[in-house]
């Protein structure tokens, strides 16, 4: 399954950067990945009560955007995404751990949400059995 980032125009004043879609194979169309639709939805209906254009990075929000991005990024070489993976789960480990030692609780439930999500995404992603 081929995935690219896209920049994608909800309405006159919403737009998002870095959305992982891909082509379906039943329909032809390019669709959002399932495992960050809900997120995205949830990011849409908060930005609708904001005035104004708002221009959103869906990777700086959600981990799974941001993997990509980065397996996506020549810059990374031809690193795997497997790799990318556990890299930014021991980083967020570190943060974790001096968020604790700050008793940070808004930051310790950020990087827990974010841990979350990586942990569901792999696990659809990967057949562990
Ligand atoms: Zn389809």
């Amino acid at each position: 399954m081929d995935i690219y980032m896209r920049t994608v125009l909800f309405s006159d004043h919403l737009e998002i950067k870095g959305v992982p879609v891909y082509c379906c194979d039943e329909c032809g169309r390019n669709e959002v990945l399932p495992g960050v639709k809900d997120h995205l939805k949830e990011m849409i209906q908060s930005s609708s009560k904001s005035a104004g254009k708002v221009s959103i990075d869906f990777s700086e929000q959600n981990e799974v955007a941001l993997l990509l991005s980065r397996a996506a990024d020549e810059d990374y070489g031809n690193v795997s995404l497997e790799v990318i993976i556990d890299e930014r789960i021991n980083q967020l480990l570190d943060m974790l751990i001096m968020a604790q030692n700050l008793h940070n609780d808004e930051w310790i439930e950020d990087i827990q949400d974010r841990l979350s999500q990586i942990s569901n995404y792999a696990l659809s992603t990967y057949d562990f059995t």
